[in-house]
């Protein structure tokens, strides 16, 4: 391979940074027309109405959604659950993602090429899907009615995820893009041999140490603390916690943490709210 095939490469790979802003302008403007104020909408009609239909097929063949454009036009394929007729939130994300790739693919016909270029508009479909599951208008006056305290910040993630009927980590980023002064995490609980594992899986942080980052019950204050959080606890986490020498070790962002807190809700799942200044 010469060179000049490598410049190439380099050059198809990312998205530029203008055409994203391009397609997330976009994107933005067509989830304003097209999404009333209430999140309560039925995503089957809304694709309907941007020629799309959509189509059940078997978990085993596919995994994730994924967006065909047929003879009789577009299909949105999402994994069957359970035989039940009515969508789950997980169901209504992919759909609402997917939609994002259909209505690129139409304005611009664009879409990815290659393995980072792919990532970008996940990103962007990830975010168009917020903006249509949760509209700007519904989610930011449940922000302006409800105290901002971290407990009351983490009930009304679980409160929108159940009302607007959107996973919890979609709900998690959706806050923050409307109220920047939060993290919101989720930990997912694996007892190992003979400590306690929390691996932390979805961060509404760009921070690279967040991603499925892992710690024990005995590696630092905030592992020490969560392992004695029971079901359906509220724990308040204060300053000095958070910015506690050993947790600062492991997530040198905690440095600038409030307070924040954590609500254990199975036996395996944590959410973690971290206020900043
Ligand atoms: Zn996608």
């Amino acid at each position: 391979m010469g060179p000049e095939v490598s410049v190439i490469i380099l050059k198809i790979k990312l998205m530029h940074p203008k055409l994203r802003s391009t397609y997330r302008t976009f994107l933005q403007e067509v989830a304003r027309k097209l999404i009333p104020c209430s999140p309560h909408f039925d995503i089957e009609v809304l694709c309907n109405k941007l020629g799309a239909k959509i189509v059940k097929v078997s978990r085993e063949d596919y995994r994730s959604a994924t967006l065909i454009n047929t003879q009789q036009g577009y299909e949105i394929l999402i994994p069957q659950e359970h035989n039940k007729k009515q969508l789950s939130p997980f169901q209504r994300f992919l759909i609402a993602h997917e939609l994002g790739h259909l209505l690129l693919e139409r304005e611009y016909s664009t879409g990815p090429i290659s393995q980072s270029d792919y990532w970008q508009y996940e990103v962007l479909c990830d975010y168009f899907a917020r903006l249509i599951l949760l509209p700007e208008d519904y989610i930011e006056s449940k922000i302006r009615t409800t105290p901002s305290s971290p407990k009351d910040r983490l009930g009304l993630s679980s409160y929108i995820a159940r009302d607007a009927q959107v996973p919890w980590p979609a709900v998690a980023h959706r806050i923050v893009e409307c109220d920047s002064k939060y993290a919101l995490f989720r930990i997912m609980i694996k007892p190992s041999s003979d400590r306690i594992k929390f691996l932390l899986n979805v961060s509404t942080l760009k921070d690279k140490e967040f991603q499925k980052s892992i710690f024990y019950n005995d590696d630092n204050e905030l592992g020490r603390l969560l392992c004695r959080l029971k079901n359906n606890s509220f724990l308040p986490l204060h300053k000095s916690v958070l910015d506690h020498p050993s947790v600062i070790k492991k997530f040198p962002i905690f440095q600038k943490a409030i307070q924040g807190g954590a609500i254990r809700l199975k036996d395996d799942e944590i959410r973690l709210i971290v206020q900043f200044s």
